[in-house]
């Protein structure tokens, strides 16, 4: 689904990823961990190039992103949902508001099925009844849930979490983790970056380490976390386990 080839970025003199290779399959969950100024927001953020790669490739679905115009990106965008640690809300729009904005007015969705849609996936967060709110009076828990709900009434094929919970008080962080299980359960793709070790050992297929602008080392969460095989990665988790 995501084919990653020799992807560098540079911001001036700094060379945040250096060489990277790897791919995502249908399906996949994919946890990148790794210390704080790894680049890991940066190498996510090349994955739907909100960050427009220095050189290398990102295939999404055979295209490559780094080749076609404003355009045509845009709409596979649409099929890449994304959740970042702040909450992004139109803070004047009410819940469902925010979560059927997108798809009436990208994908010209009539109001009565977008609001549908919209409950649907609220009743899979948990948040029926908060419908009518507004974000400023919802708990950060609460805010987050409807942030991956209005991810994914664009019915992405693919979803990017950013440290979802990272900005979160720890009460609230289980709640979150919770819907990000069950989407995981329900098949969809994810790729998410994480600093919740227990999520990344429980849900990931595939665990992938950054450190120093590269991902330094792959490998199921089992696996990963027992015999980590990189310096650098048996450094981080004696650092956080
Ligand atoms: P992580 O998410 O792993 O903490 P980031 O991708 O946020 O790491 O950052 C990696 C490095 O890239 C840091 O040195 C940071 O300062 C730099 N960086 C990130 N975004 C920008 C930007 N827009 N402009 C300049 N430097 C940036
Ligand atoms: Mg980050």
């Amino acid at each position: 689904m995501i084919e990653i080839q020799n992807l560098q970025k540079k911001f001036k003199n700094n060379i945040v990823l250096k060489d990277i290779t790897e791919h995502v399959d249908k399906g996949q969950v994919i946890c990148v961990i790794g210390p704080s100024g790894a680049g890991k927001s940066t190498f996510l953020r090349c994955l739907n190039c909100l960050e427009q790669p220095t050189s290398g490739k990102v295939f999404f679905e055979g295209n490559d992103l780094t080749k076609i115009n404003d355009k045509q990106l845009n709409q596979l965008r649409e099929k890449m949902g994304m959740v970042f640690q702040g909450f992004n809300l139109f803070p004047n729009m009410n819940v469902i508001e925010n979560i059927k904005l997108a798809p009436m007015k990208v994908k010209n969705i009539p109001e009565k099925q977008a609001e549908e849609t919209g409950m649907k996936l609220l009743e899979k967060v948990g948040l029926a009844e908060k419908a009518k709110q507004y974000p400023d009076q919802l708990s950060g828990g609460q805010k987050q849930r409807v942030a991956i709900a209005r991810a994914l009434a664009m019915d992405p094929e693919v979803m990017l979490f950013d440290e979802p919970t990272s900005a979160l008080d720890p009460e609230m962080v289980d709640e979150v983790l919770t819907v990000m299980h069950d989407l995981a359960d329900s098949g969809m793709t994810m790729v998410v970056v994480t600093h919740e070790m227990g999520f990344a050992h429980e849900v990931a297929d595939q665990i992938w380490f950054m450190a120093d602008g590269y991902i330094q080392e792959t490998g199921k969460p089992d696996e990963f976390f027992a015999h980590p095989t990189s310096d650098r990665a048996k450094e981080f988790l004696k650092k956080i386990l």
